[in-house]
């Protein structure tokens, strides 16, 4: 069954500044097919992975990770902003187009040589991916994969990756 996922995706330019041409996901989130494609198809790669958990980075990685999760028969792990999860966390700052933010991760959420999946909607320069790969591996855990709904490849961030495997449904 083919299913065209492009279709579903809306641009928004100048979102949230000029300049940016902004991937709208929602209109993805609300069509049951093309939701079931994308939520089956960044998971199954990942099947035969060995996975202990999948880490989600707020917030679009949260509705991708936790429904990879459930695929892969193990358990979800949140990357927020820093300042919002409760317990202890690791930190670490992270460039944005302008300036810099800080993602946490708690720092009892993965054991040492666990095997760890990261899920985002979207790759673009790579330096946030960048920030959840160095989050896992101050935990200890080893990132066996990477998973995005759509990679902006003009923007090359799967340089940043090394050779950790890197998985998209859709390239622009
Ligand atoms: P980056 O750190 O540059 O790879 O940016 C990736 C993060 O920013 C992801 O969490 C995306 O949700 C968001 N993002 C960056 N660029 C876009 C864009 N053009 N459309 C939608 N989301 C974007």
């Amino acid at each position: 069954m083919h299913f065209d996922l492009k279709s579903v995706i809306r641009d928004i330019p100048d979102f949230p500044k000029k300049g940016i041409v902004f991937k709208d996901i929602t209109t993805l989130l609300k069509h049951p097919q093309a939701l079931n494609i994308a939520l089956q198809g960044m998971a199954a790669p990942f099947v035969h992975s060995g996975v202990n958990h999948v880490v989600g980075i707020e917030s679009r990685g949260f509705m991708f990770g936790v429904s990879a999760a459930q695929t892969l028969k193990c358990g979800f792990v949140p990357i927020r902003k820093a300042g919002k999860l409760p317990s202890e966390t690791y930190r670490v700052d992270y460039e944005l187009e302008y300036g810099t933010s800080q993602l946490a991760i708690h720092k009892d959420a993965i054991e040492p040589g666990e095997n760890v999946v990261i899920m985002d909607d979207l790759l673009a320069t790579g330096g946030t991916m960048d920030a959840a790969i160095q989050l896992v591996t101050q935990c200890g855990g080893d990132v066996v994969g990477i998973s995005c709904l759509i990679e902006l490849t003009f923007l090359n961030g799967r340089g940043k990756l090394g050779n950790i495997p890197f998985h998209t449904l859709i390239q622009y």
